[in-house]
């Protein structure tokens, strides 16, 4: 039924891909869901080679092996956007039963009742359903700025959707169930059907190696971007994007504020509680900044206990609401570290964008908002040039 030709080529073209992404997958074992996609090719190299033997084999055998790989595949496939988007693995015992069930029926419309079509539809039902999850799955997490995870969901989902309609379109062709149909029409669609097949393994191997760079793009700026204690931003990267934010600012007339933030008496944290518990209270700390700030608010570590957060559009009583909530926060709740729970306190000095600041400029009047509330006793917000206060 299938064009030799075609089914050959798939067969090269899987072996290779599976080749290729094994190669990447031994390099990048990290990488979570490459595994998965590698053996979901692997399986799919499976389903050629069976095409391609299938004139030397039972067909009880060779409709066990095409059914079973097909649908394995694609839940491979599933399985692997799962774990690429962090997400527990599904349950196998479902997957396990749909599987035999539909490979139980392919055997019956075979040996009992052979009926082509209805095993035609259940070698698509399976793997359809899968492809498709697999679309969801990656486009759960969004695509803004990621080209890959976007290719990838696109391909899966258009092979799912066409594989899950696919009956429909031999049913237009050949409205009395292949029977009698004009066999010049049936070869040109199935030719279409390995085509389709083909070019979306190939898209999809494609697909897995983008995210893989799109994965390890991603790790490699975290690392150069992030501080490794805290996982705020490092100065440089915190900096860079400051001067985003006011360039922005200075462009929209919008507002932009700054949180400079010490930690008091830290050295006696360390001193009482070991350099481990000192790091427990930076943690502690970030992890009480980020409960009081908004999504667009950008939090950077620049230096031992010294933090600062510039709030973008904020309003000076909003500015002086996160401040006055972040002291409050960080004083009522202790740090608990291995030596027993510690007081801390905050001094912040806050302020907003002023036309014409340089980033330094703005920077150094928070720095010195936050050495006035030192100076009038510590555990305290003071402000300088925010309008009420100013
Ligand atoms: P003040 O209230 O005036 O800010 O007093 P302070 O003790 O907090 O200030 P000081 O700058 O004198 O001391 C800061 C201490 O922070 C000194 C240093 O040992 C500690 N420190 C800096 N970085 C880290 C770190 O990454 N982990 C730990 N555990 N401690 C750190
Ligand atoms: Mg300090
Ligand atoms: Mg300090």
């Amino acid at each position: 039924m299938h064009s030799p030709t075609l089914v050959i080529l798939a067969g090269i073209l899987a072996a290779l891909v599976t080749t290729v992404l094994y190669a990447v997958w031994h390099f990048n074992k990290g990488i979570p869901g490459l595994r998965l996609w590698m053996l979901s090719f692997l399986i799919a190299s499976v389903f050629c080679a069976s095409l391609l033997v299938r004139d030397h084999v039972s067909q009880v055998l060779l409709v066990v092996l095409t059914q079973a790989s097909i649908a394995v595949a694609a839940y491979l496939a599933f399985l692997g956007s799962r774990a690429y988007m962090g997400r527990a693995s599904a349950p196998h015992g479902y997957a396990a039963s749909v599987i035999t069930v539909v490979v139980a029926a392919a055997v019956y419309f075979t040996v009992v009742q052979p009926n082509l079509a209805i095993r035609f539809a259940l070698a698509g039902s399976v793997s359809g359903v899968y492809f498709v999850l697999t679309a969801c799955t990656l486009a759960r997490g969004g695509f803004r700025n990621l080209p890959a995870r976007y290719l990838f969901a696109i391909v899966a989902g258009l092979h799912g959707l066409f594989l899950l309609l696919r009956p429909l379109l031999f049913r237009l062709a050949m409205p009395d169930a292949g029977e009698g149909a004009d066999a010049g029409t049936v070869a040109l669609l199935s030719q279409f059907v390995v085509l389709e097949s083909t070019l979306s393994l190939v898209m999809m191997a494609f697909g897995a190696l983008m995210l893989t760079n799109e994965h390890i793009t991603r790790e490699l700026r975290h690392l150069a971007e992030a501080d490794p204690l805290t996982d705020v931003f490092n100065r440089r990267a915190f900096l860079a994007l400051l001067e985003k934010a006011i360039s922005s600012a200075h462009r929209t007339q919008s507002g932009l504020s700054v949180l400079a933030i010490d930690l008091d008496h830290f050295k006696k944290v360390n001193d009482s509680c070991g350099h481990k518990g000192g790091d427990d209270a930076l943690r502690h700390f970030v992890g009480l900044a980020r409960g009081c700030l908004r999504n667009e608010d950008v939090m950077g570590r620049l230096g031992g206990e010294e933090f600062v957060i510039f709030l973008p559009n904020a309003s000076s009583e909003g500015t002086l609401a996160v401040a006055e909530r972040l002291r409050a926060q960080v004083a009522s709740q202790p740090v608990l570290t291995d030596r027993g729970p510690i007081n801390l306190t905050v001094s912040i000095g806050a302020t907003q964008y002023l036309p014409g600041d340089s980033s330094d400029a703005l920077l150094q009047r928070a720095d010195d908002a936050m050495y006035l509330a030192k100076e009038h006793g510590r555990n305290r917000v003071e402000a300088m040039a925010v309008a009420q206060l100013a």
